[in-house]
């Protein structure tokens, strides 16, 4: 069984936010900013590319909801939501999970740089996409 598979099952301690039957929200142990969030299904998916897409609206149902208390609650003046799928994606924990990261200045805790390579060319991948 999975670290959040036991975390849902509380046979690991957690800071638990929120849980319904299907969704399942805690604060991550590495608080790269504070109030920093993980949302994730209560059943085992490997990650978003898995996930069932009515499953997947109710944890981005639930995501919004903490967004906005984080937002409200602990002052923060924005917030990054991302998940990581696969590894090649910097996903090191094989169960789904949406993070919230709240922003209180660009210079705070989380650094995202969107690198600019030269433009490739867009309409092959475009055709191959589209088919
Ligand atoms: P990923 O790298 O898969 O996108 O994110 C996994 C996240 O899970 C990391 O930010 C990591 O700090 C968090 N994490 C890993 N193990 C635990 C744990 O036992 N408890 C909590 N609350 N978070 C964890
Ligand atoms: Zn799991």
């Amino acid at each position: 069984m999975c670290i959040f598979c036991k975390i849902i099952n509380k046979e690991i301690p957690a800071s638990i936010l929120y849980e319904d039957e299907d969704v399942f929200a805690l604060l991550d142990i590495a608080q790269v900013t504070d109030g920093h969030a993980l949302v994730m299904p209560k059943e085992h998916v490997d990650n978003i590319l898995d996930c069932p897409p009515v499953l997947l609206s109710k944890i981005i149902s639930v995501t919004q909801m903490l967004s906005k208390d984080i937002v409200s609650k602990l002052g923060a003046k924005g917030v990054n939501v991302l998940t990581n799928a696969n590894p090649a994606a910097g996903q090191s924990v094989m169960h789904f999970h949406m993070h919230i990261i709240p922003r209180y200045h660009e210079h705070d805790g989380l650094i995202l740089k969107f690198k600019e390579n030269p433009t490739p060319e867009l309409k092959k991948i475009q055709d191959i996409l589209k088919k």
